[in-house]
């Protein structure tokens, strides 16, 4: 094996990339039930009687910009991620 079969390819390398997902966390003590996150990424978020944000599903390949998008918007800083790969 030469040096060039040892590295791995840009396919090889966007494969890894397409196969990581996020699991998302919510911190429900945080949740000021301002309701973004569920209209960013419905298939991940609900919110309880009581407006605070619940978790439906960890997000697919689909849902990860609106669930990128939730963290980076709401306001109580109560919704976090980690890599993980599938
Ligand atoms: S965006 Fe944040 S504060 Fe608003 S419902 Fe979702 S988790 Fe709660």
């Amino acid at each position: 094996m030469n040096a060039t079969t040892q590295r791995p390819s840009h396919r090889a390398l966007r494969t890894t990339m397409e196969g990581q997902q996020m699991k998302i966390h919510i911190e429900a003590d945080r949740c000021v039930a301002s309701g973004q996150c569920v209209m960013l990424a419905p298939a991940v978020f609900d919110q309880d009687d009581d407006g605070i944000a619940v978790l439906l599903a960890q997000p697919g390949p689909d849902d990860i910009p609106g669930v990128r998008e939730s963290i980076r918007v709401c306001p109580a800083r109560a919704l976090s991620e980690s890599p993980e790969q599938s």
